[in-house]
């Protein structure tokens, strides 16, 4: 969970600025092949400028997340690095493209971040673009080597054995 940020000192003053880092870890980030792992903190570097609106945040986002391979199942790490560039406001609207200031003067970041970096997690992680997945007979990680001496199941022969049940077996 990200702090909460203090911008009273914005509020109500067009033009004014500041720039407030933020460091914390941010929960539940997962998808079925990437994830923020929980004790790897996320840092933003957020610049705070005050609108007659509200508050104008941007910066960007950095931090790690492991990820699993599409084809070879293979975990790994991968730095990330994103811009954001978000709006604040009193009383957002309805379906508006808007985060609410709470009445204090405090400024949540934890959804935003947690939107922005969601949103941009690999839908279909590769651990190198010419990963060759695993072996469709002996599950064995073809990038390493690991099915040597068989050759790769053919499913024409598949077929025809559905088809002549009384053949003999073909292997
Ligand atoms: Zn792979
Ligand atoms: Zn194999």
């Amino acid at each position: 969970m990200l702090a909460a940020i203090d911008v009273r000192d914005l509020m109500g003053r067009p033009g004014a600025s500041r720039e407030e880092p933020v460091v914390g870890t941010v929960e539940g980030l997962a998808t079925e092949l990437a994830r923020v792992p929980e004790d790897a903190p996320i840092r933003a570097d957020l610049v705070l400028e005050s609108l007659v609106e509200g508050i104008l945040v941007s910066g960007h986002v950095g931090g790690r997340w492991s990820l699993r391979c599409a084809r070879c199942l293979v975990e790994f790490e991968q730095p990330f690095h994103l811009d954001l560039d978000e709006l604040f406001v009193r009383h957002p609207d309805e379906g508006a493209d808007a985060y609410p200031l709470g009445p204090e003067g405090q400024l949540d970041p934890d959804q935003m971040i947690r939107d922005v970096v969601g949103v941009e997690m690999p839908f279909s992680p590769l651990c190198r673009s010419d990963c060759q997945g695993l072996c469709a007979t002996c599950g064995g990680n073809r990038n390493e080597g690991e099915c040597p001496g068989h050759a790769e199941f053919d499913h024409r022969f598949a077929v025809l054995a559905d088809l002549f049940p009384d053949l003999p077996d073909l292997d």
